[in-house]
């Protein structure tokens, strides 16, 4: 048998710990692993680079950029990215969670964000600078919620001169009545708990409204923010769209109780692609149900070769966590419900053997050691742009002017498209240093 294995990207990425390198306390290569390494000593496996942007049911063959691959079965496995509820132009401001490039970005916006506050005279967009917002009270919101309080607290506490990191508002917005709406409602709570321990300010049946270049609107008001992150939607690969499976309304595809789409036995749908319902509900978008339909896959397919039968699929449900900062996180394992310090152990434990490749579990292993010694975030770098936002701020009284006139949502439409626009705001604070201590590398606009 030879399999060839197509991804846009050539490397593996362990997506439950992005939130640590959106939050400076991973690097990067610490938690993705390039796929022909660990595919080296599988002979019949061939990688290909490439983006798959069709198939072809009836030829049987993949449409790549630049060629065809044709095949005898398929498994596409093509994963989510974020979804803004109708709303792309919020992608802009608000970026999400799925990559390495987003995790890069968020980082960025948050250093960023000190970095302007540090330099900011005014107290009212200093406070809005030291504001961030995490819309989505999902585990991915709650981690980075709790991960962003964690390092105001403790490893940007002392570096700044003009400002107090420790001030730093954290607000978590989550549209439904309470958060981690997946797991049990006493761990909702305690997660609630452990987050406010931490001074995170979370909110809930508070549905985002607008996000716009100064802060966010929601039902219940304003609230002026620097950084807003978005931890709300999930939309499945646009690659199942055209295959003639039902979806569901984060457009997965429907498949068989064999994980096949309807009408092709030879093409399997698994991961967060798929929608597969079991007795007890649809299978959740979590790394172990894609890892399991992933082997039941390859499996049956093996089967199939044999000439054998396969029983359907069945979905085993190993538990789920979520951490919250140190020592703080829940855990619900079967009938066991439990939170703070022994959950965060457990976490800890399970992240770290779940990571693909030795050295990676031990360079984390080791960054998390010295993070729960010393406080510290191994990874605090400013990549990129340093323009502080990826469009201009209008000033603050111009925003004011600006959310009269528009209702609170100053339109991406309205600004020049190009972006190399001077932030009024930080020009006016940049103007009052004098011209030899001027920071050039920020807000600066000759690039
Ligand atoms: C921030 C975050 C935190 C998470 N935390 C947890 C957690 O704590 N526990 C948990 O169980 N789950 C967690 N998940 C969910 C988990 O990561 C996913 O359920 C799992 O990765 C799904 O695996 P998959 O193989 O279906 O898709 P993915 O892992 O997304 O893989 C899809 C692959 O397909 C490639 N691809 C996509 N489109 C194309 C194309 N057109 N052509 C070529 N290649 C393509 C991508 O490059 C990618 O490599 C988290 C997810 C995120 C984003």
């Amino acid at each position: 048998m030879n399999v060839t294995l197509v991804d846009r990207r050539n490397h593996h990425l362990f997506q439950p710990l992005l939130y640590q390198v959106a939050t400076a306390g991973l690097n990067p290569s610490d938690i993705a692993s390039p796929v022909r390494r660990i595919l080296r000593n599988q002979r019949n496996v061939e990688v290909l680079l490439a983006d798959a942007h069709g198939i072809d049911l009836a030829q049987r063959c993949v449409l790549l950029d630049h060629a065809t691959l044709p095949y005898d079965h398929l498994i596409i496995a093509t994963g989510a990215s974020h979804s803004y509820f109708g709303h792309p132009e919020w992608a802009q401001l608000a970026p999400g969670l799925k990559s390495i490039e987003d995790a890069l970005e968020i980082r960025r916006r948050v250093l960023l964000a000190y970095e302007l506050a540090e330099q900011e005279h005014d107290e009212a967009e200093r406070e809005r600078c030291m504001t961030f917002v995490v819309v989505g009270g999902g585990p991915t919101g709650v981690e980075l919620a709790g991960a962003l309080a964690e390092i105001a607290r403790t490893a940007l506490a002392r570096d700044f001169r003009h400002i107090d990191p420790r001030r730093a508002r954290v607000i978590l917005l989550e549209a439904g009545p309470r958060i981690l709406p997946s797991y049990p409602a006493e761990l909702s709570a305690s997660a609630v708990r452990q987050l406010n321990k931490l001074g995170v300010d979370v909110k809930m049946s508070e549905a985002v409204t607008g996000i716009d270049l100064g802060g966010v609107t929601t039902a219940h008001g304003r609230i002026e923010a620097h950084s807003v992150l978005w931890a709300a939607g999930v939309a499945a690969s646009p690659l199942v769209a055209a295959l003639g499976a039902e979806l569901d309304r984060q457009g997965r595809a429907r498949v068989s109780a064999q994980l096949t789409l309807p009408g092709s036995d030879n093409v399997y749908v698994v991961g967060d692609v798929a929608h597969v319902e079991q007795t007890t509900g649809p299978v959740p978008g979590v790394a172990p149900a894609a890892i399991q339909q992933g082997r039941y896959a390859a499996e049956r397919i093996r089967r199939q070769l044999r000439g054998e039968a396969s029983e359907p699929f069945r979905y085993r449900d190993k538990g789920s966590l979520a951490t919250i900062g140190r020592a703080a996180a829940v855990a619900d394992v079967g009938r066991l419900h439990f939170s703070g310090a022994f959950a965060w152990l457990v976490w800890l434990l399970v992240h770290i053997m779940a990571l693909v490749g030795f050295r990676n579990r031990v360079l984390v292993f080791f960054e998390w050691l010295w993070s729960y010694v010393t406080y510290e975030r191994g990874a605090r770098l400013i990549t990129g742009r340093i323009e502080p936002e990826p469009v201009a701020m209008p000033s603050a009284a111009a925003r004011g002017a600006n959310t009269s006139a528009t209702g609170g949502q100053a339109s991406l439409e309205s600004l020049p498209a190009s972006g190399a626009v001077v932030d009024p705001v930080e020009e006016a604070s940049l103007e009052s240093f004098p011209a030899s201590d001027a920071p050039g590398w920020i807000g600066s606009t000759g690039r």
